[in-house]
């Protein structure tokens, strides 16, 4: 079925078309597709749920109708949620996503819930490949009184960050640098989710991450572990004493990264699971 169907006559109201969208998606093996259809529709007719319920016997403008067939086109094709709608939620905030970042993934909510719980005002953060700014904004806005920066050495993914910080009223400082290459200064916390893929496991990606998330953003060199054997020896360089280093890792290689924190000399090694029980954040403290 194509998209197309959107715009017969039989199936013009708002109701109809929502639910011959979400067959569309069913039928091309998107998950959730009644709720990403609604999403398409509310987002692009700016209608919250409340309002779509009221206005769902309404009928689509023939130019609404097919713009809304278009984005159910791009999604069955397995385009992004967050790029066709431009934006992603994460810790609450709206963030602007584009090709050039790594969509913000809630498993990284752990690691801000994790640093806020050591952050407090007058401390210094550094968030290193910060992609959309995800990590450094939240941790910014919801501790008020931290000085942050964040790098990444991606320039168009600064730009995408620096929007997302003028739009959450996040006092960031952005530096454009390959890890701790162009970063001078001295922190109490360093944060960080890292590219992780591993080789073998960039083949095995759906294909909204391995087509659409930057290479950039994902591939963590033939075993995965580049940016953590990179960053763990570089970091003490840039911690206080008693500093924290924390790390989101991907799945099964806590026992590495920790290996690695312990060869560089930290101390209070910890992994923290996330809420499907998988090791999820890697964290140290240099002595
Ligand atoms: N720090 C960003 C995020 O967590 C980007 C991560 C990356 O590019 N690997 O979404």
């Amino acid at each position: 079925m194509s998209a197309n169907l959107l715009l017969d006559d039989d199936m013009n109201t708002i109701w109809e078309s929502c639910q011959a969208g979400a067959r569309c998606l069913a039928e091309n093996g998107i998950e959730n597709a009644d709720w990403e259809s609604r999403a398409l529709l509310c987002d692009q007719l700016d209608l919250s749920l409340g309002d779509f319920l009221i206005r769902k016997a309404d009928p689509m403008t023939e130019a609404e109708a097919a713009l809304f067939a278009q984005n159910i086109d791009c999604r069955c094709a397995h385009v992004p949620l967050q790029h066709i709608l431009g934006k992603a939620y994460f810790y609450g905030l709206e963030f602007n996503v584009s090709p050039s970042v790594l969509i913000p993934r809630p498993e990284t909510e752990l690691l801000v819930e994790h640093a806020l719980k050591a952050l407090q005002a007058g401390m210094s953060v550094l968030d290193l490949c910060t992609g959309s700014g995800c990590i450094a904004i939240t941790v910014s806005t919801q501790c008020p009184g931290i000085k942050t920066d964040a790098s990444d050495v991606s320039s168009e993914a600064l730009e995408v960050a620096k929007k997302n910080a003028d739009a959450n009223d996040a006092p960031v400082n952005f530096i454009q640098s390959d890890l701790f290459e162009g970063i001078s200064g001295q922190y109490d916390m360093i944060l960080s989710n890292p590219p992780y893929i591993s080789q073998a496991e960039m083949e095995t990606l759906m294909p909204e991450v391995k087509d659409h998330d930057p290479h950039l953003a994902l591939y963590g060199g033939i075993d995965g572990l580049d940016f953590y054997k990179k960053i763990s020896a570089n970091a003490p360089d840039h911690l206080n004493p008693g500093g924290i280093l924390m790390m989101e890792i991907g799945a099964g290689q806590a026992y590495d990264v920790s290996t690695l924190l312990r060869e560089n000399d930290f101390t209070d090694i910890q992994i923290i699971q996330d809420l499907n029980g998988l090791d999820r954040i890697v964290t140290g403290r240099r002595a």
